[in-house]
């Protein structure tokens, strides 16, 4: 048996901790036991069915921990090799996505804590060749956020085509938001404004270099962004779970600006026809990144050069923090300590 966060039958959006029987390993899969999981927005839209209901799952997709257990024809990864579990959990491989480089959009793909039990949980079962390795040298709490708030980000600012130089918005500073902001700046070498309605999470954000702060709140939010930015940002990487904040980032663009879709708020987005096709507007939808993003947003943490706002706490406290998150308090995020030694 394992402790295990899990969907409540009602799916109403909180999760019950309790005792979970985990099915043995397959040849292809290993067993995992997580030192460190994030809880990302993401497992709030999956406790509340926004997806799909899924009473029962243990979510989770923000895991690190150490293989502990081989099924027989594993043979890229040893016991004791540190790994990550992410929301792209596994695919076919064989499909024309999975072999162009879009092995995310697999129409057979597997999302942990989703269609999955996730690493929200002492134990998590992975597919050996999904399971992407956690350099040594990467601190594992910092690592949980790589793992899906770090790699979605990174993926969202090639699909925006961030440019050195260029501004990039980034509308939301939470637990993506935060990375988004580091990225930009000291990988994809961008000029960053952010915009969020929380005071103390603009500071962070500008702790971490970014240029421009604004408050969503403001009447003339976007007038701002477009002074300060000297005509619109080159692209908008939306991450603030709200349908409004991606028309208001599709008013912040310049011509030929990409706004890219990350978040994941019900409903539609309103796009205006004139603006979009008298200035060129681009829409593309990103989800998180493929398992090369993901070595590669290891890398970029394991030369220093993101350093998540983390904090750890028990997995006892796991509706508390959902509270939190609801109510948007969260600076950066929230990680739950499965090694029973707290920080
Ligand atoms: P979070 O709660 O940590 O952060 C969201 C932030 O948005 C908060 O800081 C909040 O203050 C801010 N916000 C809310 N309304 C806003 C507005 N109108 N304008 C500006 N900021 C606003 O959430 P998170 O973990 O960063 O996840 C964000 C969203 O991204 C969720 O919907 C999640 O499901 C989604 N997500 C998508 C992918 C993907 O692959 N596309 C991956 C991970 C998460
Ligand atoms: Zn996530």
């Amino acid at each position: 048996m394992v402790k295990a966060a899990v969907v409540r039958p009602d799916s109403d959006g909180y999760v019950d901790v309790k005792d979970v029987e985990l099915r043995p390993i397959k040849d292809n899969e290993a067993l995992v036991k997580v030192e460190y999981c994030g809880l990302c927005h993401t497992d709030l839209h999956v406790a509340s069915g926004d997806f799909g209901k899924v009473p029962g799952r243990i979510i989770g997709h923000e895991g690190v921990g150490r293989v502990t257990q081989l099924g027989k024809d594993v043979d890229n990864l040893k016991i004791g090799d540190r790994v990550s579990i992410a929301w792209f959990y596994s695919a076919d491989g064989t499909c024309k996505y999975c072999v162009t480089g879009n092995e995310t959009l697999c129409r057979n793909v597997k999302n942990a804590g989703f269609t999955v039990d996730g690493a929200m949980a002492e134990e998590c079962i992975v597919d050996a060749k999904y399971a992407v390795k956690v350099p040594e040298e990467l601190d594992p709490v910092q690592a949980t956020s790589l793992t899906c708030a770090g790699v979605t980000t990174y993926k969202a600012l090639k699909e925006g085509d961030t440019k050195p130089g260029e501004w990039v918005e980034v509308v939301g500073a939470g637990g993506l938001g935060n990375l988004a902001v580091q990225l930009a700046k000291n990988v994809f070498g961008a000029k960053v404004v952010v915009t969020d309605g929380d005071p103390k999470k603009l500071q962070a954000a500008k702790d971490n270099g970014t240029d421009l702060v604004v408050n969503r709140h403001d009447d003339d939010a976007t007038e701002q962004i477009i002074k300060g930015t000297n005509g619109g940002v080159h692209d908008a990487i939306v991450t603030a779970v709200s349908a409004p904040a991606f028309t208001n980032a599709v008013n912040s663009l310049e011509p030929n600006g990409t706004l890219v879709a990350v978040a994941l708020p019900k409903g539609d987005m309103a796009l205006n026809i004139d603006k979009t096709v008298l200035d060129g507007i681009k829409v593309a939808g990103s989800l998180v990144g493929t398992r090369q993003d993901l070595r590669e947003t290891f890398d970029f943490g394991a030369a220093g050069d993101l350093k998540p706002i983390v904090r750890t706490d028990k997995l006892e406290n796991i509706n508390k923090v959902i509270d939190e998150m609801k109510a948007g308090k969260i600076v950066g995020r929230v990680v739950f300590d499965f090694t029973g030694n707290e920080k």
